[in-house]
């Protein structure tokens, strides 16, 4: 499969249409983002590396991040992690009230907002120092040891995070939140605020193409099972209330974010990440699904 003629020809193809997305405009820091930047880069599982454009500069993760704190979760509670929050696609936005209250302060999925605001609580109880704790563990998924959190951007986010307070709160009133709201809030903040460029981040996501294990050294992050289910967890709730449309059009697990990411992986393949800040209405990067289409298209390659 030549992947780097594909990606070549896919990014000029949609470089001549016009980007109909909106830079996310809600925390400050990312308004600043030139939107005309656009980056791919694909990683096999044996290793083979293709790419395009902006693919060595990094940009705000935002809730791509949540399934770095789930699988971190999941591999030290197991399946204790479920009585907090559930596997339902949500199909309601990412910052969304309505449902929680329904659903008496238990969040659909841990990918969307509330469900990535649990995770952390769980994480804020179980470790002395859950900030480092974390980005050791993303770190150690690849070989890539330049990986920080952006505190300019967490700090522009929580002075605008007026949503998020809301879901915590809500949920604190339900009794699903155990730690002091402030402290939990901060660490959501700066788990979203985490960076990497293309190539960092399909090379961090390779391992749950790879059976959960490390892409290089074969050692368990992950067990199959794990590795499986958050790849479910991806295909049927990463991108909130599009997800069923993003299967429909790309027909891989991925899980995006507003600073304009998309990861997506094909197990045992490849893992791949697009950047291209511009959003849709739904949040997720306008061109990122536009290209992932294509290139599904053109690779005829699906898990479908
Ligand atoms: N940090 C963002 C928020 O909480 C993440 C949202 C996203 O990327 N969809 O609103």
């Amino acid at each position: 499969m030549n992947y780097q003629t594909i990606i070549e020809e896919v990014s000029k193809e949609i470089k001549l249409t016009k980007d109909e997305g909106v830079v996310a405009s809600y925390i400050d820091e990312l308004k600043k983002i030139n939107p005309e930047k656009f980056g791919v880069h694909l990683v096999t599982t044996n290793n083979a590396h293709f790419f395009y454009g902006d693919s060595n500069e990094k940009f705000s993760l935002q809730s791509i991040a949540k399934v770095f704190s789930f699988a971190y979760a999941y591999r030290i509670f197991g399946e204790k992690i479920w009585s907090r929050v559930g596997v339902e696609p949500s199909g309601t936005s990412f910052n969304s009230l309505l449902q929680l209250e329904h659903d008496a302060g238990i969040p659909r999925n841990p990918f969307i907002n509330a469900g990535a605001i649990v995770i952390c609580d769980i994480l804020v109880s179980h470790l002395k120092d859950p900030k480092n704790e974390l980005l050791d563990f993303v770190k150690g998924l690849s070989d890539c040891k330049d990986i920080d959190y952006c505190d300019k951007t967490a700090l522009s986010e929580k002075q605008t995070g007026y949503r998020n307070a809301a879901l915590i709160n809500l949920m604190k009133a339900f009794g699903n939140i155990e730690n002091d709201i402030e402290l939990v809030l901060d660490f959501y903040f700066d788990l979203c605020s985490i960076k990497m460029s293309c190539k960092e981040l399909s090379e961090t996501f390779l391992f749950f193409a790879n059976q959960g294990k490390h892409p290089r050294t074969d050692a368990e992050i992950l067990t199959l099972s794990q590795a499986k289910r958050i790849n479910a967890i991806m295909q049927t709730c990463g991108f909130y209330d599009e997800a069923g449309e993003f299967s429909y059009k790309v027909g891989l697990p991925g899980k995006s974010g507003v600073g304009g990411g998309i990861v997506a992986l094909h197990p045992n393949k490849y893992s791949i990440a697009v950047w291209s800040p511009r959003l849709n209405k739904k949040g997720n990067s306008y061109r990122g699904i536009q290209f992932l289409e294509l290139f599904t298209t053109k690779t005829e390659m699906s898990i479908f």
